[in-house]
């Protein structure tokens, strides 16, 4: 089945050259010019991957993925004029899925497509094979993960995680007392191909840590490592 790419770009001949290209590699395109239109359009369309640039004309692309991350997971590819607007990205957890920043080559820019819509297939067929085992719940102190609901509980209690907080709990906690090193965790639980660096592992430690150690600031579960990176303890 041929997959389907939504383009949002403001700007034409970019958004010319990227349908033709995608065109050419056998994608089914659309186009969006604007905030707007772009979120008509997924659901119209309801493409298997997004392309989105931040600066748009009504709604900027931040605006645009928060909306669309209330309904939908459908992957985004960012495309970013500045750094400093991938920090935000980064540091809202926009659920961007990975990005890209201006000027960038047409064959990196097949490849970071290829690659996203490569890992939502694996997600999607990793997600069948574990529905169709028996219930796993992997527990320590007052920590249990279920992952067939994914679900956490911590002292009693239902966390509420964001997707990519769990899948790195998920990780640590069947690595327990292995220490694992940041690119190893980015590998994993980001895949290969995720271009945000190693401080998106920092930042969402952090988080984790805030959600599951009684003391953040000291922690005991999520460990440091220095010069190695992280290790769960229990
Ligand atoms: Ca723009």
């Amino acid at each position: 089945m041929q997959e389907k790419i939504l383009i949002v770009e403001d700007e034409p001949s970019l958004r010319e050259t990227l349908a033709y290209n995608l065109n050419r590699q056998g994608y089914l395109v659309e186009v969006a010019a604007d905030g707007q239109a772009a979120l008509a359009q997924v659901k119209n369309f309801n493409p298997d991957l997004i392309v989105l640039d931040i600066m748009l004309p009504l709604l900027d692309g931040f605006e645009v993925t928060r909306i669309l991350r209330q309904e939908k997971s459908t992957p985004i590819l960012i495309l970013t004029a500045r750094d400093d607007e991938i920090d935000r990205v980064i540091g809202l957890e926009m659920g961007a899925d990975d990005y890209l920043t201006k000027p960038f080559g047409m064959r990196e820019f097949l490849a970071r497509v290829k690659a996203l819509l490569r890992r939502v297939r694996l997600d999607r067929d990793e997600m069948e094979t574990t529905q169709s085992e028996d219930k796993e719940i992997l527990s320590s102190q007052d920590l249990s993960v279920d992952t067939t609901r994914h679900e956490v509980m911590f002292a009693g209690k239902v966390l509420r995680l964001k997707p990519k907080e769990y899948e790195l709990l998920l990780f640590l906690v069947r690595n327990k007392g292995k220490v694992l090193s940041r690119d190893l965790i980015l590998e994993r639980v980001w895949g290969w191909d995720f271009s945000g660096g190693s401080r998106t592992v920092d930042v969402h430690v952090r988080w984790l840590r805030e959600k599951i150690e009684v003391n953040p600031a000291t922690p005991s579960r999520i460990v440091t490592v220095r010069g190695g990176g992280y290790r769960f303890d229990g």
